[in-house]
């Protein structure tokens, strides 16, 4: 654990020592590069200046969102001694915990900072999408803590395999609707093409965005993708840099799952600046750190996808994204990693893995699991589903150096537990899933 005096008091923003940066997002009518008035008009003004800024490395967080990190945070950097043990590898694993605030996951760093901007700038209501509902959850309490109104729309799919999670919200003080939903134009077309759309974070997008555009005084908020949410993430990375440190270890392999890239990017980019500018506290660095994006399978866009342009959700209400995507119009397979099941990626990790900065992985279901159930046999925490991909990537590459004799340092991050996906591992303990 960090003290007080030594938790991170900015944000680093990654794009503004990015060699290439990410290309414009475009206005889908007339293809011009949107300004920050213009996203302005969905999102929070000062998250939409944080999402073009390519100048300022640097970003102050507000003293009152440190106040808020403060309940939490710093979160532990744990080296899991008996992981390696159960597998017999002479790498040094470490991961560093998301897991351990009330909300279970990492998403509530961003939260708390896009809600706090909202209530700063006389937003009364907020609204957003959410699959497995770890989002919804987390902007759910910080819309209370902050006096906003806060409705969800979330995956039916999920709320149907995760039923907690509404109640989560609910308990919170949040709407909860299941997408596609009759309660928007978007949905109601959804659901007229296809009855039985399960929905998908591209369809409950849609229906936020569309909430957000017809009522006043109510903005959008979104759990990943977008540059400002990987910034506010970065809380992640720049503690793990410093209890890295103090262990005395430095990381060849950095490992984090993916969904639309927020946890990869906050533990991530920290760590790739010193590879960018070839440097680490001012001493010279040539060492090359090996970043893996896992994700899964039957939702591949790092590994299968395209990079161009595309729309961020199912109606294409959205701007035009320059990402890797498997299409907006794509429907993923109905898998317990409802996080993950995204068809596109954030655009700066799409640059950055244009560029070989880093790489992905694709895991199957049930070898997340697997590796998800030695974790939780191990090391005591019963991981998210996402957060097993991770795990799986992880244990890919501790077996590895069981080949090879290395001693490779292993940092990855567990984004979340799975205290509330209990039905999923039942599916998987009663050998139900595929
Ligand atoms: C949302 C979520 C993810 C995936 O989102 P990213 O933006 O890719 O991080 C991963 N793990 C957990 C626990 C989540 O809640």
């Amino acid at each position: 654990m960090l003290t007080e005096d030594e938790l991170p008091r900015q944000w680093y923003n990654i794009q503004a020592d990015m060699i290439n940066k990410p290309l414009p997002l475009l206005n889908p009518a007339t293809k011009e590069p949107l300004n920050a008035d213009d996203l302005a008009h969905i999102f929070a003004a000062e998250c939409a200046r944080q999402e073009l800024d390519q100048t300022h490395p640097w970003i102050d967080i507000p003293e009152e969102v440190l106040e808020r990190y403060k309940y939490y945070r710093s979160t532990p950097l744990v080296r899991a001694y008996a992981l390696e043990k159960a597998l017999g590898t002479p790498a040094h694993i470490y991961f560093k915990n998301e897991s351990v605030n009330p909300l279970g996951s990492h998403k509530v760093n961003s939260a708390i900072p896009q809600c706090y901007y909202c209530k700063q700038e006389g937003t009364t209501n907020v609204t957003t999408e959410t699959g497995a509902g770890q989002w919804g959850a987390a902007l759910s309490y910080a819309a209370k803590t902050f006096g906003l109104e806060c409705a969800v729309y979330q995956v039916k799919i999920s709320m149907q395999q995760k039923p907690y999670r509404s109640s989560i919200m609910r308990t919170f003080g949040a709407a909860v609707t299941g997408s596609p939903s009759m309660s928007t134009r978007a949905g109601k077309d959804i659901i007229t093409a296809d009855p039985n759309h399960p929905g998908s974070l591209g369809t409950a997008i849609s229906e936020a965005v569309e909430l957000a555009t017809t009522t006043p005084h109510c903005k959008y908020t979104l759990g990943s993708v977008m540059s400002h949410v990987s910034l506010h993430q970065t809380v992640i990375g720049l503690e793990a840099e410093k209890q890295m440190e103090k262990a005395g270890e430095y990381p060849d392999t950095i490992i984090a799952c993916f969904g639309g890239g927020s946890n990869f990017g906050g533990l991530a980019f920290p760590f790739m600046r010193h590879q960018i500018k070839g440097q680490r506290d001012n001493v010279q660095c040539t060492k090359v750190i090996d970043f893996i994006a896992a994700e899964p399978e039957s939702c591949p866009k790092l590994t299968k996808g395209k990079f161009e342009y595309d729309f961020g959700d199912q109606a294409g209400y959205t701007p035009l994204l320059p990402m890797y995507t498997l299409g907006h119009t794509f429907k993923p397979a109905n898998i317990h990693a409802g996080g993950l099941r995204y068809h596109g990626a954030g655009t700066i990790v799409s640059q950055l893995l244009k560029d070989g900065y880093m790489r992905a992985v694709d895991i199957p279901q049930l070898e997340s699991f697997d590796a998800g159930l030695l974790f939780a046999r191990t090391e005591g925490i019963i991981p998210a589903p996402e957060s097993c991909h991770a795990i799986a990537a992880t244990v890919r590459e501790a077996k590895k150096c069981i080949e090879t004799g290395e001693e490779k340092v292993i940092l990855f991050n567990l984004s979340g537990h799975g205290l509330i996906d209990m039905s999923a591992y039942d599916a998987f303990l009663n050998g139900d899933l595929v």
